[in-house]
């Protein structure tokens, strides 16, 4: 098996405007990112870095190419082999933090994992493991309303990680933070993602975070370069 964890193969998407025109977003667009591989995912608002992400974490589907995670082929699945991969194998994270108002970050970064049914106390260990590697150790019984945005931010990334997913895919995350936080934040997902090994595809506008990550590509009139 090859050792890629991503591979997006002659990708195109177009969305229907009234009965006539159409907007092409995604126009043969292809991608592999390897095993233990940082993306960077560069292009302008409007581009289509939200819908190739969906397409990629088998949220949506294309109107013709090929997703393979893993080795696996998920063009033609069933949705409910493309849900059991998605819960399995892929961890989103988007630009606001959509963490649960009324548990605590420990509560939820260990939900998921009993969901996946992870022993209780399994569960609090990794959890507490995730929040030490991004330096908020001391805030485990803090629910988000007691939280800084970066903060919150950072409780999502553990979440997404909660599961040990292959493939990180990441919108933006940390668009809706101020420049210095945001500088921050990102440092504690690179530290995470490296810590982990696993791949990621993560979409930005900052050229200087971009620089962080293994590679950068660019979406271009829907191709990606
Ligand atoms: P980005 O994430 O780069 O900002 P998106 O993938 O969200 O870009 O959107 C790409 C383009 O597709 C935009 O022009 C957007 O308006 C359009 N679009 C996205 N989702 C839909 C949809 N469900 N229906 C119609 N147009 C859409």
């Amino acid at each position: 098996m090859s050792d890629d964890v991503l591979i997006l193969k002659g990708i195109s998407k177009a969305y229907h405007k009234g009965k006539e025109s159409q907007i092409k977003v995604l126009d043969d667009a292809s991608v592999t990112v390897g095993r233990g591989e940082l993306v960077a995912l560069v292009a302008p608002s409007g581009a289509g870095k939200s819908t190739l992400l969906h397409i990629a974490g088998l949220l949506d589907t294309p109107d013709s190419g090929r997703v393979t995670i893993k080795g696996q082929d998920y063009s033609d699945k069933s949705d409910r082999r493309r849900t059991a991969a998605r819960r399995q194998d892929v961890g989103f994270i988007y630009q606001f933090h959509h963490l649960l108002a009324e548990f605590t970050a420990l509560e939820n970064i260990v939900l998921p994992q009993l969901a996946n049914c992870v022993s209780r106390n399994e569960a609090d260990e990794y959890a507490r493991h995730l929040l030490g590697e991004v330096g908020l150790a001391s805030r485990a019984d803090h629910r988000p309303a007691e939280m800084s945005g970066g903060e919150q931010q950072r409780v999502a990334f553990c979440r997404a990680l909660a599961n040990r997913p292959a493939l990180l895919l990441a919108d933006e995350p940390t668009g809706n933070l101020d420049p210095s936080t945001s500088d921050q934040v990102f440092e504690a997902l690179m530290t995470l993602v490296r810590g982990s090994g696993l791949s990621a595809l993560i979409a930005t506008h900052n050229p200087e975070l971009a620089a962080r990550m293994d590679r950068t590509l660019h979406l271009e009139n829907g191709r990606l370069v």
